[in-house]
């Protein structure tokens, strides 16, 4: 035997066992998205480099080492995309879909990260992302939010907070990155070694620093919420009272700063204490420059984009996602003459009932090891179809969850009618 291949390190197979909770789970939040008017929007899984670079930033984690970039054979640099935002802002733009006019809309699908692989953190992963354009009010950021607390109420979480924040526009952010770099550049000495390279290219981030050592230094740190011009904190303001009319309950938190360039004003994470380390199940904000930052015209934009695979662990154990797939109905064959009769009748079946799920046994076998395929098969019945059965125009049917019951011969019309009930 040759040595197996297997799957790369931080990338998952998804098994037959666990896909039922994941369509069960993309079933919901899709109902729920549309029912509040987005609509879905597919993008390519590559990208060309640049499209991350100029939307991300240079100085992020994500660019500077979680891409998966390579060169094609042309010579052109692309990458996995790590996110979608970037992606949907650059499909937006090319198909005239932002200028001038609002959207609501969300993705679904692998996005790629070459992080160091543990539990909530995986090199594919998949995100929801929902994206809205051409709305500057704060009452999107508000539906954002409710919208993504709906979702929460329909899966069944219950231990997630909203945490809270604005970055104010990109112009107050200037002045204040200005403040925090003489403040830390005065606090050299505390700074760790991430945090020393972070003053130079990303200040914000050491904000959001969790190195205990450093904690009493940022905390003594200029506030943000003190440099805020006046348009973002009456945003702001605006937000959190429609938050209060929603009865939706928040937490500023003036040191989340999100890890990506592009957020202005509005940033929120929801997070729970029920996963450990990572605990963000959604996280989005405000981002109006990144439309013209790449080549756009100027469009007020907002979005989020929540983890799947930490949503799939939150609602493991909840009722509602231990779905699995299940069969109605295993159709056994027994005697020459009968596999095309059922072959037939399967394709009658399906045809005048078209959710059905019937499996019909291949692989021929005994009665008996048909029955057990049947039974381990999961279906409710057996729908046995033997010689004497197909000369009565009759089906056998066995009800395999439900010993009490006998099995009995009935025409394929009352088939119909018990497997449809
Ligand atoms: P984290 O702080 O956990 O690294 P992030 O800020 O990098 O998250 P975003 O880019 O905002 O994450 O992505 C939105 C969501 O996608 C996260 O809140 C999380 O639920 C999920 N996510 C991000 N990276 C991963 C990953 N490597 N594996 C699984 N889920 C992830
Ligand atoms: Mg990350």
């Amino acid at each position: 035997m040759s040595k197996q291949i297997q799957s790369i390190r931080g990338m998952h197979d998804i098994l037959p066992a666990d896909t039922a909770a994941w369509q069960w789970l993309e079933d919901q939040l899709r109902t729920v998205l549309q029912s509040y008017g987005y609509r879905e929007i597919r993008m390519p899984i590559v990208e060309k480099t640049e499209l991350f670079k100029r939307s991300i930033g240079e100085v992020t984690d994500i660019v500077e080492k979680e891409m998966y970039t390579f060169d094609d054979r042309n010579g052109d640099s692309l990458t996995l995309r790590p996110e979608g935002t970037a992606s949907c802002v650059r499909a937006g733009i090319q198909h005239g879909l932002l200028h001038n006019q609002q959207q609501r809309l969300w993705y679904q699908g692998p996005m790629f990260r070459h992080e160091r692989p543990q539990k909530g953190r995986y090199r594919q992963f998949h995100q929801v992302g929902v994206e809205t354009f051409g709305i500057a009010m704060p009452e999107i950021d508000a539906e954002l939010i409710v919208l993504s607390a709906r979702l929460w109420k329909v899966l069944g979480i219950t231990d997630v907070t909203l945490e809270l924040n604005t970055l104010g526009s990109t112009q107050a952010r200037q002045v204040y990155r200005e403040k925090l770099v003489s403040y830390f550049t005065d606090h050299r000495g505390d700074l760790d070694e991430d945090s020393l390279r972070r003053l130079e290219t990303n200040p914000l981030r050491i904000l959001d620093s969790k190195n205990p050592h450093m904690q009493r230094m940022i905390e003594q740190a200029p506030a943000l919420a003190d440099h805020l011009d006046a348009e973002s904190a009456e945003h702001f303001e605006k937000l959190k009272s429609l938050l209060d009319h929603l009865e939706i309950k928040y937490h500023i938190n003036p040191r989340l700063v999100r890890g990506l360039d592009y957020y202005t004003k509005t940033v929120f994470e929801w997070v729970t204490s029920s996963l450990g380390a990572q605990g963000t199940i959604c996280a989005g904000g405000r981002y109006d420059g990144l439309v013209q930052q790449l080549g756009g015209r100027e469009t007020p934009a907002a979005g989020f984009a929540l983890g799947v695979e930490r949503l799939l662990e939150l609602i493991k154990s909840s009722q509602e996602a231990t779905h699995t797939f299940a069969l109605d109905a295993y159709l056994l064959t027994m005697g020459d003459s009968t596999l095309e009769a059922g072959l037939k009748l399967a394709e009658s079946l399906r045809s005048q009932l078209p959710t059905l799920r019937l499996q019909v046994n291949a692989g021929g076998g005994s009665f008996k090891a048909q029955m057990k395929r049947a039974d381990k098969s999961g279906a409710r019945f057996a729908l046995i179809l033997g010689e004497d059965e197909l000369q009565a125009g009759q089906v056998s049917l066995k009800n395999l969850r439900d010993a009490s019951e006998a099995q009995r011969s009935v025409n394929y019309e009352e088939a119909l009618n018990i497997l449809s009930a």
